[in-house]
């Protein structure tokens, strides 16, 4: 059992926004994006209307613990599927999709100026999925907001060293993340010692900050649409792209993590 384990992460108010990102503990901003435009308009039927043909590619099932697998879709069709919420599949997730890259416009339901801090660098993606879709828990390597625009979704977070004290740090690859190689739940049941566990539902509207190398594992409890933003200063930024550069040229050239990553096809469906 893992409910004692578990307690809900700090929440603040929005006017300690600023204070709270400069500091290093998770945090829940309830409702603090709730009057966005985007939390109104961004249905799934709108989603899909902006360019049913385009093609997306969807990952199957938990490509954190499982071997990766990748399908194809369009917008519209995907956008259908999740309005319909179909039981009993396999949940196929479109993540860190450039929503934003492929639909500029939408920049105007958002309100991040209200959210970064000044003067930083940002990148915010969508992360559009069917209720049970999962991302295995992982820590990012860049302080993240993430804002729930549709949906209900799950995170349980652990402190920085839980899964390196507990021996279960992975050597699948992944470019701005690094993953464990247990879910949270497990984690916190084996090593209840490990660290601080949190865990927090979302509803739309609702912020929550997730500072770097805080490791988490997220579940959708409803088909979901979240904005994910990362952000730091330009030198901070900098420094880790360079480094995550350095080790993408490593992986392309299979000589890290070949066979065994989040975004190629793993070697149990390489040529499915
Ligand atoms: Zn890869």
């Amino acid at each position: 059992m893992t409910s004692g384990i578990f307690r809900p992460p700090p929440s603040a108010d929005g006017s300690l926004l600023a204070e709270t990102l400069r500091g290093s503990s998770p945090t829940v901003f309830r409702g603090l994006a709730a009057e966005w435009p985007a939390v109104e308009r961004w249905t799934f039927p709108y989603i899909g209307s902006l360019a049913p043909d385009l093609p997306v590619r969807l990952v199957v099932g938990n490509r954190e613990s499982d071997p990766t697998r990748f399908t194809r879709s369009t917008l519209g069709s995907y956008a259908e599927l999740l309005a319909g919420d179909e039981p009993g599949q396999e949940p196929v997730y479109l993540k860190e999709f450039d929503l934003l890259k492929e639909f500029p416009q939408l920049r105007d339901d958002l309100r991040n100026g209200e959210l970064f801090p000044r003067g930083s660098i940002t990148s915010c993606t969508t992360w559009i999925g069917p209720a049970r879709a999962r991302t295995g828990l992982h820590c990012d390597l860049l302080d993240n907001l993430a804002v729930v625009i549709a949906g209900r979704k799950r995170f349980w977070l652990a402190g920085p060293e839980a899964v390196a004290r507990a021996g279960k740090t992975s050597a699948k690859y992944d470019a701005w993340a690094r993953l464990s190689s247990v879910g949270a739940e497990e984690l916190a049941a084996d090593h209840p010692d490990a660290g601080d566990f949190y865990v927090v539902d979302l509803e739309p509207g609702d912020v929550l900050y997730v500072p770097a190398r805080w490791w988490h594992e997220v579940v959708n409890l409803t088909s979901s649409v979240l904005l994910s933003g990362f952000f730091g200063p330009k030198t901070r930024v900098l420094s880790q792209w360079l480094a995550v550069q350095g080790r993408e040229g490593l992986h392309r050239t299979g000589l890290l993590g070949r066979g065994n990553c989040t975004c190629h096809p793993g070697r149990a469906t390489a040529n499915a």
